[in-house]
């Protein structure tokens, strides 16, 4: 796989991640979620027996937040409305460390398999569940399973209709259960199907020209030797000169969790170099910039959303298109 990334590229990597050169602030965010909860093993675990599992996101997120208070993180935590409805004082633990509270849904259904209205329900309860929490705005959503796809942009009408300010559920990559293979890599404004328009920052991929490498997290950086990532995670800082997004779930860097008998691809898929990922995301905190997504969108001026002639704390304008 090293072979796919040029010698410029790994000589950037060496610069950025050897160096501690690597300005630019990227946004590190968290999935909250527990292993049950993943769409991988939606076939085998029925959602109505989610009570029945051994619960570990507790435990699995107060390690991360004391594995990012350690490299001094902060981060973006998406959490999902299942688990807030259980453990508020974990919410209020993550918001108390200086963290960023964002959405992660409800109840982890896939977006295009709702009808709008559900999507409507489900979200804005999930949203004003956190926001009883934490006492402040929630900001930021993200689908189950990054699905928000071609068939399913309607929901971004529906994000802006309930407040949210800017979204990470476009994964612009083709694959069997999400993806928008020609969607913009960067942080860019876009649209719904009815006009609205809401602040997107896409997961992160490295372009090989021929094909998108998903780099930014979970699954994938179990998967691909912890260079290649860390080479091209350096080449989109850079190279490109944009911050990329990465993700984790607590669950990742939980090897000890119940296996849960499912197909072959989505055992693989789950518990892929489990036991690694732990040290990986130390060198990668240690390696990289890391901030919340509000942090990494300010510095690309994209951060604060202002009004019409309005400017945010350095003097740059970012004002929200019309709808
Ligand atoms: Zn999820």
């Amino acid at each position: 796989m090293a072979d796919l990334l040029s010698k410029s590229e790994e000589t950037a990597a060496r610069g950025a991640a050897g160096t501690g050169a690597a300005l630019i602030t990227n946004a590190m965010t968290v999935d909250v979620e527990d292993y049950f909860h993943v769409s991988a093993f939606a076939r085998v675990i029925d959602r109505a027996h989610w009570d029945r599992y051994e619960c570990r996101v507790e435990n699995n997120t107060r390690r991360l937040i004391e594995l990012l208070g350690r490299y001094e993180v902060r981060a973006t935590f998406f959490v999902l409305g299942w688990v807030a409805s259980r453990y508020p004082d974990l919410v209020r633990e993550i918001a108390n460390a200086g963290h960023e509270i964002a959405c992660h849904g409800l109840t982890h259904k896939l977006v295009y398999e709702q009808t709008p209205r559900e999507f409507h329900d489900e979200t804005k309860t999930a949203k004003a569940l956190l926001e009883d929490i934490i006492q402040t705005p929630v900001n930021g959503y993200r689908a189950a399973s990054y699905s928000i796809t071609a068939r399913s942009l309607w929901a971004i009408d529906i994000l802006v209709e309930l407040g949210f300010q800017y979204d990470s559920s476009i994964f612009p990559i083709r694959h069997d259960r999400y993806g928008i293979p020609g969607a913009a890599r960067k942080p860019h404004w876009m649209s719904g199907t009815g006009g609205a328009s809401i602040l997107e920052f896409p997961l992160s991929t490295k372009n090989l020209g021929f094909a998108r490498l998903p780099v930014s997290g979970g699954g994938y950086f179990r998967l691909f030797p912890y260079t290649v990532t860390r080479m091209a995670l350096a080449s989109i800082n850079r190279n490109e000169g944009i911050p990329f997004i990465f993700y984790l779930h607590p669950w990742e860097i939980d090897p000890g969790q119940p296996r849960i008998r499912a197909s072959r691809l989505s055992r693989f898929r789950h518990y892929n170099n489990l036991a690694k990922c732990e040290s990986m995301l130390c060198r990668l905190l240690g390696e990289f910039r890391f901030g919340t997504v509000c942090d990494s969108l300010g510095e690309i001026g994209l951060w604060p959303i202002v009004g019409p002639g309005a400017q945010d704390s350095r003097g740059v304008a970012t004002p929200r298109p019309r709808e």
